[in-house]
């Protein structure tokens, strides 16, 4: 039997000129050498170890990880595992996890780590929600994504607007269901919108409007008018910046918001405003 690495000698001799008949000679004991069991069991454990080595590095850095009800968008009110990402590359004025984007309050975890993680604190629940911070930020996101679709969890993902989704999708049959943020004046983040983001929103997803002024509401309307969104639209207020009643009368006098639904966020009067992991 060949030693499970092709031998010097093998390799050696194609460098030479031989005969057809010793040709035809190598090639079997190549081929012989390749299929034996010894080869193939050797090259995947080979394969195991670096595809171990892989998961060890890609590690995703995670601000927090907890169970609680979801406070907006499609599955408002359902229990939802949550998994935060921890930096974003924007600064929003009113951004109420700023925990999650500055400082040294986060854990480098790899996918095996978070997907534990998940399993142990809800093991019943099959909703999951990838926030942020801005969770497409990190470089391994998408085998998160991934480890969570092949578990057959339902995968939100909250986003800023200002990464492309369309290379997170995972396949269009993958449940995975973006919201993406339209970032409107008052975060100070409106030139750093992605017009091809707002491009690639299917129905299936959702976009979010966070408003505190007429000019947030204005600026809704004309992207709600340039985009033509088939999926679902939210709005939703600043925390006591502007009031439920100026938003909904805005709704209700404009004919091309009809599609638009005005959100609270639950978690905000279910538990303080502050409160962490919720
Ligand atoms: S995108 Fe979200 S996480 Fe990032 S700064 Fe704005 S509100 Fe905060």
């Amino acid at each position: 039997m060949y030693d499970v690495h092709l031998s010097g000698e093998l390799n050696g001799m194609y460098g030479k000129t031989h005969s057809a008949d010793t040709r035809k000679l190598i090639s079997s004991k190549v081929k012989e050498a390749v299929n034996s069991p010894e080869y193939i069991l050797k090259r995947s454990k080979t394969m195991e170890k670096k595809k171990e080595e892989r998961i060890q590095q890609e590690k995703i850095a995670i601000s927090e990880i907890f169970y609680s009800l979801q406070g907006e968008s499609r599955s408002a009110g359902k229990p939802t595992v949550f998994v935060r990402t921890f930096g974003c590359p924007l600064t929003c004025t009113y951004c109420d996890s700023m925990y999650a984007n500055t400082g040294s309050d986060f854990r480098q975890m790899t996918v095996p780590e978070i997907m534990n993680k998940i399993h142990e604190i809800a093991p019943a629940c099959k909703s999951i929600c990838v926030t942020g911070g801005e969770p497409l930020a990190q470089p391994h996101i998408r085998r998160l994504l991934q480890a969570l679709i092949a578990e057959h969890y339902r995968v939100d993902v909250e986003t800023s607007g200002c990464i492309d989704i369309s290379n997170y999708m995972c396949g269009k049959d993958a449940t995975i269901y973006f919201t993406v943020d339209y970032k409107c004046p008052t975060s100070g983040m409106e030139d750093r919108m992605l017009p091809e983001v707002f491009a690639h929103v299917r129905r299936k997803d959702a976009v979010k409007f966070v408003v505190g002024s007429e000019a947030d509401l204005q600026t809704m309307l004309s992207v709600i008018k340039q985009y033509k969104f088939t999926s679902a639209i939210y709005v939703s207020p600043i925390f006591e910046k502007i009031s439920l009643e100026t938003i909904a009368d805005f709704i209700l006098s404009h004919e091309e918001l009809t599609e638009v639904r005005f959100q609270l966020q639950l978690h905000k009067y279910i538990w303080s405003p502050e409160t962490r992991g919720v």
